[in-house]
């Protein structure tokens, strides 16, 4: 039996919403957090692992997987899924932001870019249909379009010019995506930080008509407060039966004030970045696992985590693999970062359900805002107290 590509709404607080994504690999709880797996791998874990911190999407690099091994060669190995052994739903970007990261290695004109391997130097091209015929060898259950982004801060001249080009790209990206039940091409809204300039890119890519929607082009120096209003601005604008997933954010309090304007899927690298320079998040912000305080502290990272981490080894236990330069370090690490982010997405879903967002949302603020707990202190609850 085939299943149509949808998001159904099960709660909504404000502008917060809860749902479901259904997909031909599975239905996805919404709002969601995604690890990246740039290359066919979320970096130092196994899928188990993945699938334990209870990730339910995960985001592949069209530019990498193109590179090495080839989408190709991808496709005759049985497509992305099985390659990676993840038969849950699969997001992939169109290898457009790496390629436009690129500088001098590149060349942007009106059909697409060329641009140098940073593997061998070998040239190679991608268009939005290329983009496109990529995502679709590697069997992605949700294909993202081919944009430009241009750095900010730009003149408003030069993202109008830019945000106009993606448009006109995306509706190659339509031509060029093979429909099928279940699977889902995603158009990303431009305009920096101008409202009337993401008005018009959410208008456009309404017109052509897309299964959701990307925020693109945020997340990139702009800043927390430049950000929230241009969602603020953005999101109420695309229609609401439509997914909305923020491109590359964030930190948790970026995920939780995003969820509060309106997204429901977000991808970043921090997590699995962090947890391979020692670097843990928890209930009370950040901690460097490298830091001397932690040698010989024998309590878990988090008590209130499931990850491996913390229910078998201290944090002395972490602090020591570091320092001695072990893979299990940030094997162990990222499995925790990546837990915590999941469970606190589970938490803001579970508060948008329950009708309580504003008061776990102050509740989570209130925590980061401390510091970590002292060991003759008894640990923060990890749900809010009832009034
Ligand atoms: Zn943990």
């Amino acid at each position: 039996m085939s299943t149509s590509f949808r998001w159904v709404e099960q709660a909504r607080s404000g502008r917060a919403r809860a749902g479901h994504l259904h997909t031909a690999h599975g239905v996805v709880p919404t709002p969601t957090f995604m690890p990246v797996g740039t290359v066919g791998t979320v970096k130092a874990m196994t899928m188990d692992a993945v699938r334990s911190t209870g990730a339910g999407i995960v985001l592949g690099n069209t530019y990498h997987l193109m590179l090495r091994p080839g989408a190709e060669r991808v496709r005759a190995l049985g497509g992305l899924h099985r390659f990676m052994d993840w038969p849950g739903p699969i997001l992939t970007d169109s290898g457009g932001f790496q390629v436009m990261s690129l500088g001098p290695l590149r060349k942007l004109d009106q059909d697409g870019v060329t641009f140098s391997s940073h593997i061998d130097g070998s040239k190679h091209r991608l268009t939005p249909e290329r983009s496109t015929d990529i995502q679709h060898a590697l069997d992605a259950t949700i294909t993202m379009c081919f944009d430009e982004c241009p750095a900010l801060p730009a003149a408003p001249e030069i993202i109008a010019q830019s945000m106009r080009m993606s448009m006109r790209w995306a509706a190659r990206c339509r031509e060029a995506f093979v429909q099928r039940p279940g699977y889902a091409q995603y158009g990303i809204i431009q305009g920096g930080t101008e409202p009337e300039l993401r008005a018009e890119s959410v208008r456009a890519l309404t017109g052509i008509g897309f299964e959701g929607y990307a925020i693109g082009g945020l997340a990139v120096g702009e800043g927390q407060e430049l950000m929230f209003s241009t969602l603020d601005a953005t999101t109420p604008l695309i229609p609401w039966d439509s997914p909305r997933y923020l491109m590359g954010v964030g930190t948790p309090d970026d995920l939780l004030g995003s969820v509060e304007r309106g997204v429901d899927m977000f991808d970043c690298v921090m997590p699995t970045r962090a947890g391979r320079t020692a670097r843990a998040y928890t209930e009370r912000g950040t901690l460097n696992l490298r830091n001397a305080r932690h040698a010989v502290d024998s309590r878990p990272i988090s008590p209130h985590c499931d990850c491996l981490a913390c229910t078998r080894h201290s944090r002395a236990y972490l602090h020591h693999l570091f320092r001695a330069n072990e893979i299990l370090g940030p094997m162990l690490l990222t499995w925790h970062n990546l837990s915590y982010y999941q469970r606190l997405m589970r938490g803001i879903r579970a508060a948008i359900i329950e009708g309580t967002l504003e008061a776990h949302a102050a509740w989570l603020r209130a925590q980061w805002a401390m510091a970590d707990w002292s060991p003759d202190e008894m640990p923060p609850p990890d749900i809010p107290p009832v009034p």
